[in-house]
């Protein structure tokens, strides 16, 4: 049995009736972009979110350096960004000419919030909170700091559609929550899309503005913007998962508790979560110090995994300019030697999902 990581084509025959039926509604319709079916998704996805404004963008990079750019973080400017995070989050800081400052990950994956303090300086104007993975960043900590040392926080929601602290949704804490959804997240798209979310509607315009081309007024452009659309047809397809959003995410859980449940490798890490936070469970991803070893067993075996990420920003090729080293964040560098994404996916089927297991179960590390 081959098992890739990923299989969106599941995904799209659960719904399959629905989504044909919205495509060819907008087909048909002789519009294309801007237009209902853009305006239904934002309502939609705002009120699910738990936030005032939506306003949907092209990509998730466009939400990170569209957000920074409404809140004025630029030149001169610190963000603070988990080490571990997905390089799209540091190109949304660098974009707008400001400079992240990394932090070390906790055992969650997700930004540590011990470690915060220390990375302030009088030039830190923002948290960046990349709920990796799925799982929510622990909010209370962040938003509590944030308070006390006068900074903005802006969440990365790319991976944790859905996901929640202390019972409420990521997207709704900081000033502005960014989404991606392109085709492989929890709430998928069948091409790019993205979108912020944030309770306020100055901000909400000034991105409205951005994504048309600085302009608000048709051919009258007050800034240097961007086209940025979430187009129609992708709109439409959205809504379609939107209203099946929480059956989605019951069965991502289901799939998580399984694996949970099932492997018992003494080499190999299972993922946990961090208490009053919910996961979503956009990857599942285990740790194994013979990760490489461990990737090779299951491929022999037909099944297929991803490192999510096998390269920390701050030692990638596009940041070597930031003058970083191997060493300068080694736990966020265990976790790039170390993690794996176990095959997660809409569709799934028990029976795959067994295989993965009983794989997992067999390795018994060193030479394959
Ligand atoms: C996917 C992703 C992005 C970027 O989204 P795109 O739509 O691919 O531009 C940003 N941040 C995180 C954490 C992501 O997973």
């Amino acid at each position: 049995m081959m098992i890739p990581q990923n299989r969106l084509d599941r995904g799209f025959l659960q719904y399959q009736a629905e989504f044909e039926e919205a495509a060819l509604r907008v087909l048909r319709s002789g519009w294309y972009v801007n237009g209902a079916e853009l305006d239904a998704f934002e309502r939609a996805f705002a009120a699910r979110m738990g936030a005032k404004e939506c306003v949907g963008l092209g990509n998730g990079l466009d939400a990170l350096w569209i957000a920074f750019r409404i809140l004025g973080v630029g030149q001169g400017d610190e963000v603070l960004v988990a080490g571990n995070a997905y390089i799209a989050c540091v190109m949304g800081v660098t974009i707008n000419g400001a400079t992240p400052v990394f932090v070390e990950p906790d055992e969650y994956y997700n930004i540590d919030p011990a470690r915060i303090e220390a990375a302030i300086t009088p030039r830190t104007k923002a948290i960046l909170a990349v709920h990796l993975y799925g799982q929510a960043c622990a909010m209370d900590a962040i938003m509590e700091i944030a308070a006390r040392r006068g900074l903005t926080v802006v969440e990365d929601c790319a991976q944790s559609h859905g996901a929640t602290f202390g019972g409420r949704t990521t997207g709704a804490f900081g000033a502005v929550g960014c989404f991606s959804f392109y085709p492989s997240k929890n709430l998928g798209a069948f091409g790019d899309g993205g979108a912020i979310v944030t309770d306020d509607p100055a901000l909400a315009e000034k991105a409205r503005m951005i994504r048309n081309y600085g302009s608000r007024k048709r051919y009258y452009n007050e800034v240097v913007g961007a086209n940025s659309r979430l187009d129609e047809m992708q709109a439409a397809l959205l809504s379609v998962r939107l209203k099946h959003f929480d059956e989605i995410t019951a069965e991502r859980e289901t799939l998580a508790a399984r694996y949970t449940a099932g492997i018992r490798n003494e080499l190999v890490a299972l993922p946990r979560v961090r208490p009053g936070a919910t996961s979503v469970w956009h990857q599942y991803v285990v740790r194994a110090k013979e990760r490489d070893a461990l990737l090779t067993f299951l491929k022999e075996r037909g099944i297929g995994t991803l490192i999510h990420y096998p390269v920390p920003p701050h030692l990638s090729e596009a940041y070597a300019y930031l003058g970083f080293h191997r060493g300068d964040f080694p736990v966020a560098e265990r976790y790039a030697d170390e993690c794996l994404s176990l095959p997660m996916f809409s569709g799934m089927t028990e029976e795959e999902q067994r295989a993965v297991i009983d794989a997992v179960n067999a390795f018994t590390g060193g030479e394959v």
